[in-house]
């Protein structure tokens, strides 16, 4: 069984949205569900840089969960 996120990431400098895909390497602490990703020090250590102008700061803005390519969870963030 596989599980990936998508995130969906606002740029800070010019409120682009994007989306990033993430695959959690298998490990005892992988990321289970959005909440865990979330929390998750995997999130923390990913860079998320903007397409279009490259600022390295964003918001995660929502998190689509898969598994097996399945979509199983959708999750919006306000903030
Ligand atoms: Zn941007």
């Amino acid at each position: 069984m596989s599980i990936a996120f998508k995130v969906y990431v606002r740029c800070a400098n010019c409120q682009k949205d994007y989306g990033c895909r993430l695959e959690p390497p298998e490990a005892e602490d992988t990321p289970a569900d959005i909440d865990e990703l979330l929390e998750s020090n995997f999130l923390r250590d990913q860079r998320f840089t903007c397409q279009d102008c490259e600022s390295p700061i964003g918001t995660v803005t929502g998190v689509k969960m898969l598994r097996d390519e399945q979509l199983v969870k959708t999750q919006e963030l306000c903030f």
